[in-house]
Order: C-alpha cells, then structure tokens, then sequence
C-alpha cells in the first residue's frame, strides 16, 4: 500500500529531499540547500500515486530556510499539466511549512512559484531572435557551460536610447522571466503604439536568465559556485560570477540610460521599485525620473504601489555590491529593482492563483508605459 506513494525531483529546477511518505497524511520532506551554499527556500518535486487522497506534505527544515518569514501567509503553487499553477492550502506553524492537498490526478507537481524551464528560456532567444528588430548576442559562459545570452532589440543605431533590462540574478525569482516574457511579446507587438515609438526611440538590451545554471539545480539565490550575483556587481570576476562580468562588459561597450533588476520578493505580498536614493550620485534628475516611471506605472496598473517596500537602509554596506545601485553610481541614470510577489498583490488578490506568471507578464508589457513616459522626458534629453 505505502511503496505506491513517490516523491521525485531530478528534472530541470527539481529541488526536493524525501525523509519519508509511507501515508499520504504523512509525506515528510526537507528543502536542500542551494548549490555550494547554505541559502533553501525553492522546492519543485512531482508526487505520484495519491489520487483522491488527503495528502499532507510536511517540510521539516522550513524554518531553515533564507526568509523563513517569508512562509508566514504563503500558499504553495501545484499543477497536474505544468501549465497552469493553482494555490494549495498551506500552513506555517512551529517552524515547519504543511501543504494539505488531494490531487484529482495520479500525477501531481508543487513548486514554491511557477516554474520557468530551461527550455522555455531557450525557446524566448529563439523566437526573439526570429523578429527583424531582434539580435541574439552570446555575452559568455557560465562555470557549467551554459550560454549567457544578451537580446538587442531596436531599428535605430543613432541617438538611440539604451534600455537594460535584467531578470533571475536570482533564479528561483522565476517571476522575472515571466514578467520579461510578457514585456518582449509587448515589444514585438507591431500594432502598439508604445513598443513602435520606443523601437524607433531606445535600443533594448535584454538578459533574461542571468543565472541559468541556478535555475537548472533548483537554486532560490546562487550561481553552481554558491555566488549570489547581485551581490557582485563591485567586483564581478570569470571564476566566481562571469554572469556579471560579461553584461558589465557590454554596458561599458554600448552605455546605460535606463536600467532594470526584475526579482520576485520572498515577504512582502505587493509588487514595488526599489529605487537609487541612498547612493551617493543620487541626484535631482534621477529623482525626477524615478518618480515618473513609478507614478507613470502607479496610473497604469493597479497591481503596482509605491507605499510598501524596503526601508532606505536595506542592503546596508553592501550597496553598491547590488546591481541596480552599482549601475545607478556608475551611469548616472535612471537604475530600479523591480520585485514582484511569491504570495499575491494582496491589494489586487487573486486566492486562486495568487501572483501568477500571467500576471507577471502583464506587468512586464505594462512596464513599457513608463520607459516610455521617461524616454520622453526632459531628464533624459
Ligand atoms: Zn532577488
């Protein structure tokens, strides 16, 4: 009866370890830590075997874990086809996360957000580069061999505007592809109005998977060498973080007037900007700028707030060691974090799905209304 029940993880972004599951009411298990690195907190496993039964899915190390407040109000994603990811009862209480669920199908998979595959990031170059307006630049190579892949979109060489735009430094952050999904559809949308003038306007440099081997191993935050890249962005090196390397090498190639981090944030159930004020070239022109893209963002979308977000202070000394300050110091320009939510825009929420990859997209097509607005400001004559 108990050996039917199976736990499995070894496919792309699998992160699971069994303890036991010899009832479904009691399926024990812990979250590995990242590659070469004591952060845990992504899981994606499949379960067979336990159709219409009661399942409870006990992680035994969630307290371990590197936001371990992070799990407070948090409900977990599964999916029977991997397409679509709906919210599953979930509990956490005395430093142990409870999934209680009863899959319709033989074949279940759960996952801390919606999994974005390796596969589909190759598919994202491939059709990109399909567009006329879209070059595919091979910017390096990662410690595992994996291409770091960089997408040049735009028709006009001079005086062209350079947007960057990045997502998945940290790869369980799988939300930033989601959302960078949506924004090049937007871009490559020929009837719109926005992504036509700003393809005339802006060349756009876009990376969207900076960490691919993290994402492969199921990593939430680190690199195969256990290096947290947005935290490298001082001093990036070709052993520990060619990731940073090679688009720091390229921005100083082509130049930065616009720069975006996208990221997903483990606590706090909104979407926000965190922006450039504490660095120490933060000027009045990069505050004009900063507060027209949000307000610009804030009057398009009513997924997006500007109330809650980090405090002024938040990364400390390690400032300028993140990518969207060190950009920010180093080209005097307009250089935001954007976080999304693992749990749900609690001022927009949505219990079924919670904060979705549809939803993500569709924060990553609207994002263009405020580069837009911004482009097009006096800041940036
Ligand atoms: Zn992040």
């Amino acid at each position: 009866m108990s050996s039917r029940i199976k736990v499995s993880s070894a496919f792309d972004g699998g992160n699971i370890s069994l303890i036991e599951a010899n009832e479904p009411d009691n399926i024990r298990v812990n979250i590995p830590k990242d590659t070469n690195s004591n952060f845990l907190q992504w899981f994606y496993f499949r379960l067979q075997g336990v159709m219409d039964e009661n399942c409870t899915i006990r992680f035994e190390n969630a307290h371990e874990a590197a936001y371990a407040d992070g799990w407070y109000d948090y409900q977990a994603v599964a999916s029977y086809d991997r397409e679509y990811w709906f919210r599953v009862p979930t509990e956490y209480k005395d430093g142990k996360l409870t999934i209680q669920h009863t899959p319709e199908k033989d074949s279940v998979y759960y996952a801390y957000f919606a999994p974005y595959s390796y596969e589909r990031h190759l598919d994202m170059l491939a059709w990109s580069s399909s567009n006329d307006d879209c070059i595919n630049h091979d910017l390096g190579t990662t410690a595992e061999g994996r291409d770091i892949s960089l997408l040049e979109i735009g028709r006009n060489q001079a005086s062209a505007k350079n947007i960057w735009i990045i997502g998945r430094q940290h790869p369980g952050e799988t939300m930033a592809q989601w959302f960078i999904e949506g924004l090049l559809e937007r871009l490559f949308d020929e009837s719109h109005p926005i992504s036509r003038a700003l393809l005339n306007q802006c060349r756009f440099y876009i990376v969207p998977n900076m960490n691919p081997d993290g994402g492969v191993h199921g990593n939430l935050r680190v690199n195969s060498k256990g290096v947290n890249l947005n935290r490298e962005w001082m001093q990036p090196s070709e052993e520990l973080s060619p990731e940073v390397l090679a688009v720091q090498t390229k921005m100083a190639e082509v130049g930065v007037d616009l720069f975006l981090d996208i990221h997903g944030d483990e606590e706090l159930p909104v979407n926000f900007i965190d922006g450039c004020s504490q660095i120490s070239s933060f000027d009045q022109r990069m505050a004009n700028m900063e507060s027209l893209f949000n307000g610009t963002l804030l009057a398009v979308s009513p997924d997006f707030q500007t109330k809650q977000g980090y405090e002024n202070n938040h990364f400390g000394e390690d400032t300028l060691k993140v990518a969207a300050k060190w950009v920010g110091e180093t080209y005097k320009c307009l250089s935001l974090t954007l976080e999304m939510p693992f749990k749900d825009n609690e001022l927009l929420p949505d219990p079924e799905v919670g904060w979705s990859p549809e939803r993500s997209k569709i924060l990553g097509a609207d994002v263009l209304y405020p580069i837009y607005q911004v482009v097009n400001s006096p800041e940036m004559k």
